[in-house]
């Protein structure tokens, strides 16, 4: 059984197969840092990945087996494996990415072209993205009619339960902690520990306090990162140590008992439905990654400026629900989804910075980060992307602060320097009278930066430029 993004026992569709088949075990997991062209994980997936492994390998070992853990191209540790091992038999469960797709259909046509059985399942979504085809034939590029398509065909399978015993040969493994996942000098990643427990038993306890809880409100308060409205599943997801059937099961079989509200319950798989729907844009889209979806925005006059991107990363653009929202992500690994379309829209519109260059931060620093959500996340913020927020729609970070974070709760707790702001000046500082800002002990440019550009300038530059892109794509 080789694990990837499918860190679970429970419902795991490749490893029943395993199990069922009566022979003996071996369970692998590669880091593949090799394979060409493979996107590995950031830094915040690493840590991630590290403390999920861990959590898998005790799971296995209760169960009589052993985690084994290898490095290197994941063809080469295979047949490695393979000889080492004497499996007849190799499964996974799909990735859907275009790299993982190469490599693992060279894999199976390998193993199978020297008689051994090679077989794929699908564990990390509702159905495979090839399968629902709008009535004109294609995949659905709209998310309202595939959520309404989805909920009409989609029936989630039984429970696969866990298996009881997964005793079998022990190959050679690596020590995780040789690895080097857990980030050292620095140590960045303490932050994400107050947040986060990885694993498959966190997920499953996750899932049961959301519904227990934030989900009797949570198409009230969903919008809302000052509260504790939302799931947190997301990185469960990501790395499969709950699977989306599962949560689906759950939720419903919650709605039909009357356990929780159907409208925040059909709200709540409305959203596990843009997880799926981006992954089939990412399948049927293998570079949604780097290249526009909309293909006019290759005449997007965008800018580069290494100075406005730094001060984006780090927080420090002078609009307080930019910067709490990228202090959250730098200092947990996560932010809520409402601070990322308010951050994406403002690196992509105010700072006119290519939507390429939001993503491969994200990339690096979220715990959740996925190749389907992110890519998809990014361009629908930046327009660029299929059934996207129109370009020209530039979130106000004022308004959007004054409206999500009403109390400022969430700006004061990542931005301590101004968190003494009135709350009528905490969106925005620079616009607070002089005598205000001294009170509350705010020296702009000193403590906490000057905007990096007028929220009217802004708006009005990215809207030239977005004309710029329509005049070119007339000529061209
Ligand atoms: C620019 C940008 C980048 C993003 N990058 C990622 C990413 O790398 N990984 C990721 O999992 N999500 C990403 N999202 C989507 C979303 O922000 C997160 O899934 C969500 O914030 C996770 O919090 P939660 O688990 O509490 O969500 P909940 O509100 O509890 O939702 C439940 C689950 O539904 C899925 N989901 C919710 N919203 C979305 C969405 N808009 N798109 C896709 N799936 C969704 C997630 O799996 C989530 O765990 C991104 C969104 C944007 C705007």
């Amino acid at each position: 059984m080789w694990f990837r993004n499918d860190l679970r026992l429970h419902d795991n569709p490749a490893l029943h197969a395993a199990v069922s088949s009566g022979r003996p075990l071996v369970c692998l997991y590669i880091l593949d840092e090799e394979s060409p062209g493979l996107r590995v994980p950031g830094g915040a997936a690493k840590w991630w990945l590290d403390k999920s492994l861990r959590a898998l390998g005790e799971d296995i070992a209760a169960r009589g087996g052993r985690l084994t853990l290898r490095r290197g191209r994941a063809d080469a540790v295979i047949d490695q494996v393979v000889e080492e091992s004497g499996a007849g038999a190799i499964v996974w469960n799909r990735r859907y990415d275009a790299v993982g797709r190469t490599i693992d259909a060279g894999i199976k046509e390998g193993l199978r072209a020297r008689g051994l059985k090679a077989d794929s399942h699908n564990g990390s979504l509702l159905m495979e993205p090839w399968r629902l085809e709008t009535g004109s034939g294609g995949y659905y590029k709209v998310f309202t009619p595939f959520w309404r398509a989805l909920w009409k065909a989609y029936e989630a399978p039984g429970d696969l339960g866990v298996p009881a015993d997964l005793g079998g040969p022990q190959p050679a493994s690596d020590a995780l902690d040789d690895w080097g996942l857990h980030p050292t000098r620095p140590d960045w990643s303490k932050g994400f520990e107050r947040l986060w427990t990885p694993g498959e038993t966190p997920a499953r306890e996750r899932l049961e306090s959301f519904l227990d809880g934030p989900a009797e409100h949570y198409d009230d308060a969903r919008e809302r990162p000052d509260t504790d409205g939302t799931s947190r599943l997301s990185p469960h997801l990501r790395w499969g140590e709950i699977g989306p059937a599962s949560v689906w099961r759950t939720v419903r079989a919650a709605m039909e008992e009357g356990a929780i509200d159907q409208r925040h319950a059909l709200s709540f798989l409305s959203e596990i439905a843009w997880r799926e729907f981006s992954y089939v844009l990412l399948f049927h889209n293998p570079d949604l990654c780097e290249e526009n979806y909309n293909s006019d925005f290759r005449h997007m006059p965008w800018r580069d400026s290494e100075t406005d991107l730094k001060a984006w990363q780090k927080g420090l653009t002078g609009y307080p629900m930019v910067d709490a929202g990228m202090r959250q992500l730098w200092a947990r690994g996560w932010m809520h989804n409402r601070v990322r379309m308010i951050t994406g829209s403002f690196l992509t519109k105010h700072l006119l910075l290519p939507w390429q260059q939001g993503e491969d931060w994200f990339w690096d620093t979220l715990v959740d980060a996925d190749p389907a959500s992110n890519a998809a996340g990014w361009q629908w913020v930046a327009g660029s992307g299929a059934d996207a927020a129109p370009y020209f729609r530039v979130f106000n970070p004022i308004t959007q602060g004054a409206k999500f974070d009403p109390d400022g709760a969430y700006v004061r707790h990542w931005c301590p320097e101004i968190a003494s702001l009135p709350d009528k000046h905490l969106h925005a500082p620079w616009k607070a009278p002089k005598d205000v800002l001294k009170t509350a002990g705010v020296e702009l440019g000193r403590n906490y930066p000057a905007p990096l550009i007028e929220h009217m300038d802004g708006r009005r530059r990215a809207l030239e430029a977005y004309d710029i892109l329509k005049e070119r794509r007339e000529t061209a």
